[in-house]
């Protein structure tokens, strides 16, 4: 993608320090999700790596995994998985606990939501110590589906998140703080 894009992309993030704690310094990407050209950009970039696979499923994290994650499917052609926080999803689910950097949470993912073989992208909006994509991509190992790569709009590189995750294929992240 061209420098230009990235840096527009990059300046439209805003920091707000100490949310939701004190000590941590939040991405918040509302002004790039209220830009239609930056979203368009956005989405180019995350699925750049991946144009012209086949993919048949991608999954999104709750929340902001969502919105990334099911434009993508969209543009791609693909069907959209949602990983949410316990409790939330109404069918049988498969779920699992993990730390994350400011506290602990717990993701479910319908049973049947991924069948053995559907070739898969991992989607959230930002890659910070890797315990959120790391249990979403549990689920999507036990489920028996081929994981294709992970894309990202953001990366903390510090909190070196993927360092920690298991996973096949490409790590790709957009923005790099
Ligand atoms: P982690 O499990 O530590 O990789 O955290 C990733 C998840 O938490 C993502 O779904 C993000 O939406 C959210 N998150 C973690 N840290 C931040 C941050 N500094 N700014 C914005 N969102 C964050």
């Amino acid at each position: 993608m061209l420098s230009d894009s990235l840096s527009h992309l990059r300046s439209a993030i805003r920091d707000v320090p100490d949310f939701p704690k004190p000590g941590i310094l939040f991405k918040d990407i509302t002004p790039v999700l209220a830009d239609s050209s930056l979203m368009q950009l956005a989405i180019d970039g995350m699925i750049e790596p991946f144009a012209g696979q086949q993919v048949d499923k991608v999954v999104g994290i709750d929340a902001r995994g969502f919105i990334f994650g099911a434009m993508i499917a969209q543009r791609l052609g693909a069907g959209f998985i949602p990983v949410r926080k316990k409790g939330k999803l109404p069918w049988k689910t498969r779920g699992l606990d993990y730390s994350l950097e400011y506290g602990t949470n717990s993701v479910e993912m319908h049973i049947d939501a991924l069948a053995p073989g559907d070739r898969v992208l991992l989607a959230d909006d930002l890659l910070a110590t890797g315990g959120t994509a790391g249990a979403a991509l549990k689920l999507i190992q036990d489920s028996g589906a081929t994981l294709l790569g992970s894309t990202f709009f953001i990366e903390l590189d510090f909190l070196e998140g993927r360092q920690k995750i298991d996973h096949t294929g490409p790590i790709h992240s957009l923005i790099n703080f």
